[in-house]
């Protein structure tokens, strides 16, 4: 059975969640914990509150992955006598490394925003508010005759799709020459003598995060002692990528039908909302946790409603203003969802890496801060 060191799971949650993404302020990543120890149980969770340490620490878990990071200004002392040291304490004397991926998780493809899309029925989505283009690389290799299929399929999982199009790649054939000196151990041909041979040049579209995995199965494929490759840098405009998501309902509601939907899909205890609830919503723009700020970006983009969490009176005030409609769904119905997506990425990327041993827990314990009471 291939054991899982806290690395290898680091890199995993990093193609979830890839790193770069992360706004600037954010502190995503490993937030304590030894990257050469070993990890065969996980516990998923929204905060690392001092129940959810305990529950992951009794559940026999070496790792903990959180949205909100534990850790979010810098710290001058770890003492036990604060709430965060203690947890962190907590956390050090039961075995338990962090990871939190929070803003990398909001906007990455696939992750928290495009979950709650979803899971409100919303089709056609892109990005509320671009914060990054995705920058490309053509990725071209010399491959000799009878390799290219092994080299192009080991590039493939980290070649970029085209729209809807994946395993793209192009290879036309042509003549290599070399001459191995002194000390070459060549793959074809003999130490001194001209070699002329068949080869492939193959090119793959390969997004710039992406290029240090893609060599390194390049040269893992790769037949030759020393394969010649170069990396192009692209002018295309990559994937665009952002905060919140902007699109459509299948079925246009009136705004309090599309708000009681959203508590139900939330399981949201309450929830408030601005707008005339018999008006029509049909394009919706969506910021899981607290997102009112994007108010006007929503307008811009056509939206007759934003679905955030936090919001303010002021900011209530503005959506009367502007004329939108905003419900507030509140931040942890909006972002507790990553629980069960997060949990059910990993699963499926440790069973493909081979990690078999490797289990996923999704925490019981963690429960919205908020009560609510209603008068009689
Ligand atoms: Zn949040």
């Amino acid at each position: 059975m291939k054991i899982a060191k806290l690395s290898d799971i680091h890199g995993i949650i990093n193609k979830i969640a890839p790193p770069g993404l992360a706004e600037p302020w954010d502190n995503s990543g490993l937030q304590l914990g030894d990257p050469s120890a070993d990890v065969s149980r996980i516990m998923v969770a929204l905060d690392a509150t001092p129940a959810v340490v305990d529950s992951a620490i009794a559940s026999a878990c070496q790792l903990l992955v959180t949205h909100h990071p534990l850790i979010f200004k810098p710290q001058k002392t770890i003492s036990a006598a604060t709430p965060l040291g203690r947890l962190i304490h907590a956390a050090i004397r039961g075995g338990l490394a962090i990871i939190s991926s929070h803003t990398s998780y909001d906007i990455a493809d696939g992750g928290l925003n495009d979950l709650l899309a979803e899971r409100l029925g919303l089709s056609g989505c892109a990005p509320l508010q671009v914060t990054s283009r995705q920058e490309l690389a053509k990725l071209v290799v010399f491959v000799p005759e009878g390799h290219l299929d092994l080299v192009r399929t080991a590039l493939f999982p980290h070649a970029e799709q085209l729209g809807a199009y994946s395993g793209c790649s192009f290879a036309a054939g042509g003549e290599g020459t070399f001459t191995p000196l002194a000390g070459a151990a060549p793959f074809i041909g003999s130490v001194g003598t001209p070699e002329r041979v068949e080869e492939r040049r193959l090119e793959l579209l390969v997004s710039r995060p992406n290029l240090p995995r893609a060599v390194k199965a390049l040269l893992a494929a790769h037949p030759y002692e020393e394969p010649a490759f170069d990396i192009y840098p692209l002018l295309n405009e990559g994937a665009s990528l952002g905060l919140g998501r902007i699109g459509r309902l299948a079925h246009p509601a009136p705004l309090a039908d599309f708000a009681a939907l959203v508590a139900e899909r939330l399981h949201a205890p309450g929830l408030r909302y601005v707008g005339d609830p018999a008006a029509e919503v049909s394009k919706v723009a969506l910021c899981s946790g607290s997102g009112a700020s994007l108010l006007r970006e929503a307008l811009r983009a056509g939206a007759e409603c934003l679905v955030t969490g936090d919001v303010k009176y002021h900011d209530a005030r503005e959506a009367e203003d502007l004329g939108i409609a905003l419900i507030d769904a509140g931040h942890f119905p909006s972002e507790h969802i990553m629980v069960a997506g997060v949990a059910g990425r990993l699963r499926e990327m440790l069973a493909g890496a081979g990690y078999t041993g490797c289990e996923v827990f999704e925490c019981r314990v963690e429960r919205e801060p908020f009560r609510y009471c209603r008068p009689e």
